[in-house]
């Protein structure tokens, strides 16, 4: 459902227009009263819409047309009465359209209105009215073009690397998705070198960060020359893609190169061009790399794609380092510990043997206190408590198997619930349970959902289902549908790791939950110098506070962080500074 305040201003709006219209129709003039009726009555047809997510822009052209029409009609027959409607209908176009076409439509019907009511009223009046109208104008464009200009930023921001300047990890995924997504007639072969700095450590380590810092700059200013100045690369156009993916990892995709041997001399060139000293404040640094190459004709997945480059580049490592090697099916280690991680997964679902942590969450406007609790998967089993979630519940996702661990970590959950209901109510606080956003293309999930709630008796209303933002893109509609489906259940949805995802900002007014939670990296950074970064928290907020939705911050670490946090008025926050995550035992003791 969209937020209240939305709905209350709809509301008003169209019954003033209602009310305003049957007056006209009885006791003023008939047309302008005919013209307001219609409008008010497409303005409830698009409520309406708006309630069920459904495409409303044909009552919203209706609406502004007839209400647009009235407005002259009465500034003509009625002078002021028609001029006073003008202020807010204008403003309220910059919300709905493009900022140009909002511009030009808000000048050109405050013209043509101080035109008609020229008629009824004095020269003088009318000009003032002008000057009220043209400043208001201005206003709302101002505040338009604000808006416009923070989203963009934010955009440029959220899809390159701030220390190097290339395309960050989440754009490239993105790019690399829509590359492979596209018509398979348009379809090229796809080349991608994983590159990784030998003993990017050591140079840390023995030079300092900023050394190592300014060496990355450079590195990638040099690879990025070779790429330029390659022929096989610009003397045909071929399309290409740099990324830093991490640290000192970087990936270049290359589009319908001519053969393998075209990709072979690539990585030939960027080994030599980086074995050339790099001059750091008047220190030489000797820098090799290892490549890992895959040239593939019949496109797998993005992630598979980085994934076998990642393991080819492993492979020249341990080859000696300061090589690259091409990626063929020899390298099945890899493979290997995906199936293990798979066998794994498999036991610990049969024997039981994953538990729930419970990390609080806490409502930080005032005095931190607990308001809910995010739940998050363990294994008792050495070899997944050994690798973590963070390893396992990818290959989970990839293998299909996730679906059952988030029905058992949901009933889990339910069921812990379920208990402490009994003894005493606890109600006000929420439970946030995370889900893979592949679950949601699977019809089914939602009716097991239905099932659970009502066999332990939970109100969805103290669940919060987080859903991470980048995996929503490639499927949306089916992905809105879901979430439409579940936010009418009752359930809170919540936009995980938000600001690291490459979904337009604007896209947010599609989302139909009720919060967002700012990624860890994001406040990781407040006292760290990157302001960057800090700033966009700052920006974050004000797009959640305009969208209605409530923020958590994730990943708090220290008291600095939260009082940075409150100061920007961020209402909920997690982290090690309030909290680890806990066992059930210690969990209920706080
Ligand atoms: P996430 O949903 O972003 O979860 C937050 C992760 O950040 C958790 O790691 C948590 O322990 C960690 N964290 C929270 N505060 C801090 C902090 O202040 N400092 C630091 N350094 N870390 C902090 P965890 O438990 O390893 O989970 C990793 C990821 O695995 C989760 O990221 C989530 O994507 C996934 N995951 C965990 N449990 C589940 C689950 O039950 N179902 C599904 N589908 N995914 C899960
Ligand atoms: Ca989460
Ligand atoms: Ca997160």
């Amino acid at each position: 459902m969209p937020p209240f305040a939305v709905v209350l201003l709809h509301a008003i709006g169209i019954s003033s227009t209602l009310g305003y219209g049957i007056h006209h129709l009885f006791s003023e003039t008939l047309i302008i009263g005919i013209l307001l009726l219609t409008s008010g009555i497409s303005g409830i047809c698009s409520l309406v819409y708006l309630y069920y997510n459904r495409d409303r822009n044909y009552f919203f052209v209706v609406f502004g047309s007839f209400l647009g029409l009235a407005l002259v009609l009465s500034s003509y027959f009625h002078g002021y009465r028609g001029l006073l409607f003008v202020f807010p209908f204008t403003a309220s176009l910059f919300y709905f359209m493009r900022f140009k076409t909002a511009l030009l439509l808000a000048l050109a019907l405050s013209i043509v209105c101080l035109l008609a009511a020229l008629h009824v009223m004095e020269n003088i009046v009318v000009l003032r009215y002008g000057a009220a109208l043209i400043i208001s104008i201005g206003f709302s464009a101002c505040y338009a073009y604000v808006m416009n200009e923070q989203k963009a930023h934010l955009e440029q921001d959220a899809h390159y690397d701030s220390l190097t300047g290339i395309t960050n990890r989440r754009y490239f995924n993105h790019w690399l998705n829509s590359v492979i997504d596209e018509k398979p007639s348009s379809k090229k072969n796809i080349a991608l070198f994983y590159i990784d700095i030998d003993d990017f450590k050591h140079i840390n380590d023995g030079f300092g960060h900023a050394a190592g810092d300014e060496l990355l700059k450079l590195f990638s200013k040099r690879i990025l020359a070779v790429i330029r100045q390659n022929e096989l690369i610009m003397a045909t156009n071929k399309i290409y893609n740099f990324a830093r993916l991490a640290g000192d990892e970087f990936v270049i995709a290359i589009l319908d190169l001519d053969n393998i041997n075209a990709a072979k001399r690539i990585a030939e060139r960027l080994i030599e061009s980086t074995s050339v000293p790099f001059n750091i404040s008047s220190t030489e640094i000797d820098v090799h790399i290892s490549i890992g190459v895959i040239y593939s004709e019949n496109y797998m997945s993005a992630e598979m794609l980085v994934h076998n480059a990642d393991t080819a580049m492993y492979r020249a490592k341990t080859n000696g380092k300061n090589n690259f090697y091409i990626y063929d099916d020899s390298i099945s280690a890899e493979i290997q510990r995906r199936k293990d991680i798979e066998t794994n997964i498999t036991q610990a679902l049969d024997k039981q043997l994953f538990k729930l942590e419970y990390m609080p969450i806490y409502d930080i406007t005032a005095t931190p206190s607990i308001t809910g609790v995010e739940t998050l998967i363990r294994s008792n089993q050495d070899y997944l408590r050994d690798i973590g979630p963070d390893k396992f519940i990818p290959v989970a996702e990839a293998s299909g198997q996730i679906k059952d661990i988030d029905l058992w970590v949901m009933e889990t959950t339910f069921r812990d619930i379920s208990s402490v209901q009994k003894g005493a109510d606890q109600i006000d606080r929420w439970y946030a349970i995370n889900i893979s956003s592949t679950e949601l293309l699977d019809s089914k999930f939602i009716d097991q959902i239905e099932y659970l709630l009502e066999k332990y008796s939970i109100d969805p209303k103290m669940i919060h289902l987080e859903i991470t933002e980048t995996k929503l893109v490639p499927y949306e509609n089916i992905i809105l549908d879901r979430l439409n489906r579940l936010r009418k259940l009752n359930f809170h949805l919540t936009l995980d790791d938000y600001g690291t995802g490459y979904t337009g900002f604007a896209q947010l007014l599609n989302f139909p939950g009720d919060f967002i939670k700012i990624d860890q990296s994001f406040i990781a950074e407040i006292n760290q110098g990157n302001s960057n970064y800090t700033k966009m928290i700052g920006v974050m907020l004000s797009i959640a506070n305009i969208y209605g939705l409530k923020v958590v911050a994730e990943g708090v670490e220290t008291k600095e962080q939260l009082n940075y946090l409150q100061d920007l008025g961020c209402q909920y926050a997690q982290g090690y500074y309030f909290s680890r995550p806990l066992s059930w035992q210690d969990f209920s003791k706080l």
